[in-house]
C-alpha cells in the first residue's frame, strides 16, 4: 500500500532533501499561484522532478468542493470534502477595502460547545493539518481567478471558521507562517479568533515563532458568571486572567498599532443590558488597547434571540460615550448559512471508496 507522507513539507523534504533550499521554496511558492493547478504545471521545475512529486503527493488536500453563492454575490461558502471523507466549510466575503477576506476552519467540529454556535453543537471530530488550513486559502485564490467578473483579490485571512484555533496550535501556527511567507498578506491582515484558552495564550507569549498576527478573543460577556453560562469552557475568573495576560501580551508585541479585539455577540436578555455594558466598559479600561466588535447573533436553532436594533444601538452608544473603540460586524451570507456561528456540516454517510 502506498503511504502518504503527512504533510507537503515532509514530502518535499523526502523527495528533494538534498537539493538547494530555493527549489523547495519554488514548489511551495507555486502552490499559491492561481495559474498552477497541478505539479506538472510548475514548468520552472525540472521535468524529472515533477513526476515523482505528482505521484507522491496530492496537489490540494480536498477531494471535492461545492460553492454556495449568497444572493448579493458578496459572500461565498465552500463545502470541502477531505481525503478521509470529513467535510469542512470555508467562507469568502467582500470586505470594506473592496477586496476579499477568507475565513478558515481549523478543526472538523469543535470541542468548546459554546451554546449559541452551530459548530459547537456538532462536537469535535479532529484537528485539521497545516495543509488543510492553508488549502482553504488556495481554494479561494483559484476561485477568484476562475471568476474574473468578481475581479478582486484576497487581502485578509481570519481564523473564525469551524473549530478553536488555539486547540490546534501547531498546525495553526505553521499555516500562518506559510501564508505570510508565500502571499502578500501581512500579519496585520490576519486574525486568529479564540475562546481564550489560557495555556495556549500563554504559549504565544513564550513562542518566538508565533507571528505578530492580530488576536481576537470571543468575550461575549465581561461578567464571569454570564460568560460561563453561555460558554461552558470559560475559566471561572476569565476576565481577571485575561487582564493579566493582556499586560504581558502588550509588553511582548510592543507596538502603537497593536490592539486586542473583543468579539461580543448581542444576545437578547443575556448580555445586552446596561449592567453588561458597564461591566464591559470597566473591563476594556482595565485592558487598555482594545477594540470591541459587536456581532448580531445569527440564528442557529437554539434558545437565543438576537438583541433588537434599538438595544444594540443603545449598547453601542454607551460604549462610545465611555470612549471605548467599538465597531459593529456586518452580517453576511446568512442566506447560505455562512455567517458567524452557522458553520456546521453532516458527517459523510457513505463509505469512502
Ligand atoms: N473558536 C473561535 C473561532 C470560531 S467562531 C472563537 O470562538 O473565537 C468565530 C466567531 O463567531 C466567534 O466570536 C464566535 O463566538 C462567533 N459566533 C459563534 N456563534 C455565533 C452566532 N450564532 N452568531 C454570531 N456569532 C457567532
Amino acid at each position: 500500500m502506498h503511504i502518504q507522507p503527512k504533510t507537503r513539507a515532509e514530502t518535499l523534504h523526502i523527495l528533494f532533501g538534498s537539493v538547494p533550499v530555493w527549489r523547495l521554496t519554488q514548489v511551495e511558492q507555486a502552490l499559491f499561484s492561481p495559474f498552477i493547478r497541478t505539479f506538472s504545471d510548475i514548468t520552472t521545475l525540472p521535468a524529472l522532478w515533477r513526476e515523482p512529486l505528482h505521484r507522491a503527493q496530492v496537489f490540494i488536500s480536498y477531494r471535492t468542493t461545492q460553492v454556495f453563492w449568497s444572493q448579493k454575490k458578496d459572500t461565498f461558502k465552500a463545502l470541502l470534502k477531505l481525503a478521509d471523507g470529513k467535510q469542512i466549510e470555508t467562507v469568502l466575503m467582500k470586505n470594506a477595502r473592496g477586496a476579499y477576506t477568507v475565513c478558515v476552519s481549523t478543526q472538523v467540529g469543535c470541542a468548546m460547545a459554546c451554546t449559541f454556535c452551530a459548530t459547537g453543537k456538532m462536537g469535535f471530530s479532529r484537528n485539521l493539518s497545516e495543509d488543510e488550513i492553508v488549502d482553504q486559502v488556495r481554494h479561494w485564490i483559484y476561485f477568484l481567478a476562475d471568476h474574473p467578473e468578481i475581479a478582486a483579490r484576497v487581502s485578509n485571512v481570519v481564523y473564525m471558521g469551524m473549530g478553536e484555533p488555539l486547540a490546534n496550535y501547531d498546525a495553526v501556527k505553521q499555516s500562518l507562517r506559510t501564508i505570510l511567507k508565500y502571499t502578500d498578506i501581512g500579519p496585520t491582515h490576519m486574525t486568529v479568533s479564540t475562546v481564550g484558552l489560557v495555556p495556549m495564550l500563554n504559549r504565544i507569549l513564550d513562542d518566538s515563532e508565533w507571528p505578530a498576527v492580530r488576536l481576537a478573543v470571543s468575550l461575549h460577556s465581561a461578567d464571569p458568571q454570564t460568560r460561563k453560562e453561555i460558554m461552558p469552557t470559560s475559566y471561572d475568573n476569565f476576565p481577571d486572567t485575561l487582564a493579566e495576560w493582556a499586560d504581558r501580551y502588550f509588553e511582548k508585541f510592543d507596538s502603537k498599532r497593536r490592539h486586542l479585539t473583543f468579539e461580543y455577540i448581542m444576545l437578547s436578555g443575556v448580555n445586552d443590558s446596561e449592567k453588561h455594558a458597564e461591566a464591559l466598559i470597566k473591563f476594556t479600561r482595565r485592558i487598555g488597547k482594545v477594540r470591541v466588535n459587536l456581532i448580531p447573533y445569527n440564528y442557529t436553532g437554539d434558545v437565543f434571540h438576537k438583541s433588537t436594533q434599538t438595544d444594540i444601538d443603545i449598547f453601542q452608544q454607551r460604549l462610545e460615550y465611555a470612549g471605548v473603540d467599538v465597531t459593529r460586524r456586518r452580517t453576511m451570507g446568512e442566506d447560505i448559512a455562512a455567517a458567524c456561528g452557522q458553520l456546521a456540516v453532516q458527517e459523510e454517510k457513505t463509505a469512502i471508496a
